[in-house]
């Protein structure tokens, strides 16, 4: 399949398979729920290549050493892209979860402050890494993670996500760090 194709049933899966959950976890929030996703092999399979596409460069070579994924969906979305690139995987956790000496980067929440922690030794210095999340949101969590990144004297080389909401300026906080989303909502 061609990366165009990859892509579109990407985004074919995301439209039949993505559902719109109002006002949870609070008052306000329409939550993306991607669960009728996973459950749908094909629909997953879609999904997972068009986001390692953001891992390769235009004649298809592997140009990342390494995907880290958020707690939690991201976890879920990034260990298949790594396996699909054929590089290894690391987890960005909430704080106190991961057990070894760890970075770690507090962050602005809409409201309140968060954590986020990487194991000092998950990423090489030097290595590039794919940052993969369901939803880019704020991107407050995107960006704590490619500080993480750096912290380890690695390179945030991409950033890619299902889904960005189209009415916050997620991609601000990311930088220069190449953003690639399959759907703007
Ligand atoms: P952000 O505001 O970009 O830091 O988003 C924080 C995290 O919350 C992301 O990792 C998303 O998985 C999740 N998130 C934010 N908004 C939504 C939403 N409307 N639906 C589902 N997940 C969301």
């Amino acid at each position: 399949m061609s990366g165009r194709d990859v892509r579109a049933s990407a985004v074919d899966a995301l439209a039949r398979l993505v559902r719109d959950i109002p006002d949870f976890p609070e008052p306000g929030i329409v939550f993306k729920d991607i669960t009728p996703l996973l459950a749908d092999a094909a629909g997953f399979a879609a999904v997972v290549a068009a986001l390692a596409e953001a891992g390769r460069d235009e004649r298809g070579e592997v140009v990342v050493d390494k995907v880290v994924g958020m707690e939690a969906r991201g976890f879920i979305l990034a260990a298949p892209v790594a396996l699909a690139l054929g590089v290894g995987f690391a987890p960005v956790r909430k704080a106190g979860k991961l057990p070894h000496a760890t970075h770690r980067v507090d962050y602005a929440l809409e409201y309140g402050e968060a954590v986020l922690e990487l194991h000092q030794d998950a990423v090489a210095p030097g290595d590039r890494v794919l940052l993969v999340d369901d939803v880019l949101a704020t991107g407050g969590t995107a960006g704590a993670t490619c500080e993480l990144v750096r912290r380890c004297g690695a390179e945030p080389a991409a950033f890619t996500a299902l889904m960005e909401l189209g009415f916050l300026d997620g991609r601000a906080p990311l930088g220069e760090v190449p953003v690639r989303t399959l759907a703007t909502v």
